[in-house]
């Protein structure tokens, strides 16, 4: 088995020995993984089961995409997993800043407040907003924006939050996953009381959650937890890898109603929008996605484990519980984390000749390095790398649709450090 890593992937066998020796300790926490999984594949399977899911909704639509019964059952059977009113999952959507968008500008309306209830969000969606200027932003609509800041340990401020809320708050985001931050994301109960908390403050806020990445890393979902809605991307953990686009908003029938006559137009809502021939994929991608997370999982446990033992720091660290699939480590300069993007690359299975390097990006304020060679385009659920090139020089990795490719991507992430003298071993 070692020979393969030593004679076909020029891995040292310092480097492999060192990654074995991680790997023996891990046998309890994967076999926890494994429970996750498993317990989310029969979630999956009995909602696919309860729609009674046939060959006749593996078709598409064309044109106008009326009556399409495999995306109006798709968005049930999301339903069911998410435990909520309703769903919409639409190639449409091209991203999760499209879906986080729709759902917001769907449900916001002039003179309302959005409030982030704990710190900063996505990079993205500063334009969204309007905290960078941007045009169609919700500020020029007339719609305002508050945050109430974490406390220090990365928890949030109860009493700031209840001081944020005021008699414009309209809509509460939520998110869940640090994102290209360092704080720690929220788990699944944390959001729960936090939402609780709100909505005894006031009731009829409505309450988001930017679920990106964590979907069934837990056996719950935020929605289960009070969220009114849930919003997510279909190329990260629901597309099991399989989707090739889209993004869903899964909540209250009301609220998704409203985010569906954004994302086409008034009147016409969810009635609406081809599927061409995504169908089978998203529903088979879905059917996917319990097992390829736990995948992926183990990558970020075995990542957190193995640049935690070489002294870096790692959020979540090697022992943490976990909410999403996203691994941050700390590499401290620009030669580590450029090396580290460069063996993720050089792992994967398309693409694997390409050295990645730091560019500008639409979205983002400082220049970026992403190491991916997958399959769809900017797919974050197959193994990929990226950092912005900022201190602290944090690398985000994320993915793996199968755990011996994770593998194989973090032990080459460690060689390409290794051979530049960037570590000792
Ligand atoms: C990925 C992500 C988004 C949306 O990003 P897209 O690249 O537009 O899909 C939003 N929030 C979080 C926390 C994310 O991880």
């Amino acid at each position: 088995m070692d020979n393969i890593y030593l004679d076909c992937f020029g891995i040292d066998k310092k480097v492999l020995d060192f990654a074995s020796d991680i790997l023996d300790g891990l046998k309890e926490r994967f076999n926890d993984i494994d429970n996750t999984a498993e317990y989310n594949q029969l979630k999956v399977l009995s909602a696919m089961q309860a729609e009674n899911i046939s060959e006749a909704h593996l078709h598409g639509s064309t044109g106008y995409g009326y009556a399409d019964a495999g995306r109006d059952s798709l968005e049930k059977v999301y339903a069911g997993v998410f435990k909520t009113e309703d769903a919409l999952v639409r190639p449409q959507i091209v991203s999760g800043t499209h879906a986080i968008n729709v759902a917001l500008s769907g449900n916001l309306r002039p003179g309302d407040e959005l409030l982030s209830p704990a710190g900063r969000l996505y990079d993205t969606m500063d334009e969204i907003i309007g905290i960078r200027p941007s045009s169609g932003s919700l500020k020029e609509y007339g719609i305002s924006y508050r945050q109430a800041e974490l406390k220090d340990d990365g928890t949030f401020d109860y009493e700031a939050v209840k001081r944020s809320i005021n008699d414009k708050t309209r809509l509460v985001s939520i998110q869940r996953s640090k994102g290209y931050d360092s704080r720690p994301s929220f788990s699944v109960k944390d959001i729960g009381e936090l939402i609780a908390f709100i909505k005894g403050i006031k009731p009829d806020v409505i309450c988001m959650v930017d679920n990106c990445y964590g979907e069934f890393v837990e056996k719950k979902e935020p929605s289960e937890l009070g969220a009114d809605m849930v919003v997510g991307s279909l190329i990260k953990n629901p597309g099991g890898g399989l989707a090739p686009c889209g993004g869903y908003i899964a909540g209250k029938k009301e609220y998704v109603e409203n985010a569906a006559y954004r994302l086409t137009s008034p009147g016409l809502g969810k009635e609406v929008g081809a599927t061409l021939g995504v169908n089978p994929l998203m529903y088979q991608g879905l059917f996917l996605a319990p097992t390829v997370v736990s995948g992926a999982l183990k990558g970020a446990v075995f990542a957190a484990e193995l640049y935690g033992r070489l002294g870096f720091k790692t959020v979540p660290g090697g022992k943490d519980e976990r909410t999403d699939i996203i691994q941050a480590v700390e590499l401290g300069t620009s030669e580590r984390l450029l090396a580290f993007c460069e063996g993720i690359q050089a792992a994967a299975p398309v693409d694997s000749f390409v050295k990645p390097v730091a560019d500008a990006m639409p979205g983002y304020d400082s220049e970026v390095v992403m190491a991916a060679g997958a399959f769809v385009q900017g797919s974050s659920i197959e193994l990929s790398a990226d950092g912005p090139l900022r201190p602290p020089y944090n690398v985000f990795f994320q993915g793996g649709l199968t755990w011996p490719h994770a593998k194989l991507g973090m032990i080459k992430s460690l060689q390409c450090l290794y051979e530049k003298g960037l570590v000792e071993l």
